[in-house]
């Protein structure tokens, strides 16, 4: 029994064909390392933006190399295009359709996902990509990381949780789906606040959420404070039990595209089982198993009336 929604399962009963992300690296830069807000970026963030190893290529080197190796390796599959490294909607809305019509030079991709942040999303691209959205399924990734307004601020997000919770209300007002990027783990975070991001997810309807272990990466602005002071990280069996705690709350509906990091071996610094997404993945299931938890059997708790 599946005690969680996964993504997989969403793309097979919509596509019924296995789906693969290509991720792309189209140049971005993002408004907290371009010194418009600050030049410092997300404490927690290194210079690659989570991008992949082909930074640089062009756009469609990027996705053919992809497709060369996926097509082999899993026959042929359908691709969502993923606009994955720093903040994939900063720039002009004409420039940015430009680049998002790659979706159209190949008959295999049948979906947009664009990574970027909930102060850089504007009406004018959301209606643009509503357009797109009735023949190719559109996908906006908004990073909230936390619910709580300090560790944003302790972090250098310099954006608050009114524009998350407007960023999600317009991207759903035109009909495309939103996945929210939550870390469990930063050292400034209770287990109450990395609840309080499902819930807050769970209240707004996102169609989509990845939760991601919080680690220290070489290059980042926590590397430096991590090296002057021991920061509180979670144990892999403490995140594990805030996970599962953590579907209880979200709703049934909302589909869960990750429930690990994605650490670089090289650049990782701690915690080093951060690494082990496997096993991190199979602790999840079994503590579902064992405690006989499914995703959103507290869900209906109606959080107003309760606080
Ligand atoms: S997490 Fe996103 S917004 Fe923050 S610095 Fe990295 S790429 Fe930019």
């Amino acid at each position: 029994m599946e005690r969680f929604y996964k993504f997989s399962s969403y793309l097979k009963e919509k596509y019924n064909k296995r789906v693969q992300k290509i991720t792309i690296d189209a140049g971005f830069t993002c408004p907290v390392r371009d010194g418009n807000l600050s030049i410092s970026g997300c404490f927690y963030c290194n210079n690659s933006g989570s991008g992949n190893k082909m930074s640089g290529l062009p756009v469609n080197e990027q996705i053919e190399n992809q497709m060369k190796y996926y097509d082999k390796k899993y026959n042929n599959p359908l691709y969502i295009l993923y606009f994955q490294a720093f903040t994939n909607s900063y720039d002009n809305t004409k420039n940015l359709i430009e680049l998002y019509n790659y979706i159209y030079k190949y008959n295999n991709i049948i979906s947009l996902a664009i990574g970027t942040r909930p102060d850089c999303i504007n009406n004018s691209l959301l209606e643009h990509l509503s357009v797109m959205n009735r023949n190719k399924e559109v996908w906006i990734e908004i990073g909230l990381e936390s619910a709580n307004i300090t560790t944003l601020n302790k972090i250098g997000r310099m954006h608050g949780i009114a524009s998350f919770v407007d960023a999600i209300t317009r991207i759903h007002y035109y009909n495309l789906k939103s996945c929210v990027h939550i870390i469990f783990g930063i050292p400034f975070d209770t287990s109450g606040d990395m609840l309080e991001s499902i819930k807050l997810c769970s209240v707004l309807k996102a169609d989509a959420i990845k939760i991601h272990s919080f680690y220290i990466e070489k290059g980042t602005v926590f590397e430096g404070i991590y090296r002057k002071r021991q920061l509180r990280l979670l144990s892999q069996e403490k995140y594990i039990e805030i996970v599962c705690n953590a579907l209880r709350y979200l709703n049934k509906c909302t589909i869960i595209q990750r429930l690990t990091g994605d650490p670089n071996r090289e650049m990782l610094i701690a915690p080093k089982w951060t690494l082990d997404k496997h096993r991190t993945l199979n602790m999840i299931n079994d503590y579902m198993e064992k405690h006989n938890f499914m995703q959103g059997d507290l869900s209906s708790f109606n959080y107003v009336e309760k606080h």
